[in-house]
């Protein structure tokens, strides 16, 4: 194998000379092409009859005077999990999306500040009783060359976590912002926070900090990967700083060359 056959190249070369090593990867890159595609596959396979599954506990739901509160509870938790299904579906598809396709041809400028107070107004509603304080800063002359869905996928995921990890009253801060170095978007947030152990690790796909706690935020562990993907996509990084109960900050930063 290539590790024995590099041993042997160093010690028949010596440390001094150099040493050029080719390696094969085609047949890595098939089985990553191959993961991609079975994903991608499933997850579509699986949403259609997941959607008819869906239908009939609405249908059934809807006529709740008729059946009894037990098994209108049974139905009920039945619809909550087949749409958390539905939800997980649907980012698996997406970042096998970001994963494989070509970005290009549908790039145009983006009016970032308008996306923002969208999702301002979706995160607003989703945390109503929950009275959290969303605060918005954004420049509406600065705009983003890009996907716009990808782009609104990716922000709203940032500002829904913050929502999610932050306890009820909390304070979220969105800014939407230029200098010299380019645009940059930041999430803040005074919620629970992450250990600095787990930062690292939180774009890859299903890592979640505490998996039981998760549960009940309904997650799926993807939004993050998915985040990571469209920067990338997008020329741009993520940054994550936190302080365990104290809050985050998530901030997307794009080159200058990305503003027009
Ligand atoms: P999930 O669906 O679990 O939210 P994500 O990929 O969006 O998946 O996030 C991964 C993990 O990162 C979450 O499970 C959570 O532990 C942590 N996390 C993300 N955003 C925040 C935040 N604003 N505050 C604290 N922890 C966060």
């Amino acid at each position: 194998d290539i590790n024995s056959w590099l041993q042997y190249a160093i010690t028949r070369y010596g440390r001094g000379d150099r040493l050029m090593v080719v390696r094969d990867v085609t047949r890595m890159h098939n089985l990553e092409q191959m993961r991609k595609d079975f994903v991608a596959n499933v997850s579509h396979e699986l949403r259609t009859p997941l959607t008819v599954v869906v239908g009939y506990l609405e249908t059934l739901l809807d006529a709740e005077d008729s059946i009894n509160p037990r098994w209108k509870r049974a139905l009920q938790q039945m619809q909550q999990q087949a749409r958390r299904m539905q939800t997980l579906l649907n980012d698996l598809l997406l970042l096998a999306r970001l994963e494989t396709s070509d970005t290009v041809d549908d790039e145009k400028p983006v009016a970032v500040d308008l996306l923002l107070l969208g999702i301002r107004q979706d995160a607003q509603a989703l945390s109503a009783e929950r009275n959290h304080h969303i605060s918005l800063e954004a420049s509406s002359q600065l705009r983003l060359r890009g996907i716009e869905g990808e782009l609104r996928s990716a922000f709203s995921n940032l500002v829904f976590n913050a929502v999610k990890y932050t306890p009820d009253e909390g304070e979220i801060q969105i800014r939407w912002w230029q200098d010299e170095r380019g645009a940059h978007l930041s999430v803040s947030d005074n919620g629970v926070g992450i250990a600095p152990q787990h930062i690292n690790r939180l774009t890859e796909r299903f890592y979640r900090v505490d998996s039981s706690r998760n549960s009940s935020t309904g997650g799926t562990g993807l939004g993050l990967a998915i985040v990571k993907h469209v920067l990338l996509r997008h020329d741009g990084k993520l940054e994550i700083t936190s302080t365990p109960g104290k809050g985050s900050t998530f901030t997307c930063h794009f080159p200058s060359g990305r503003i027009v």
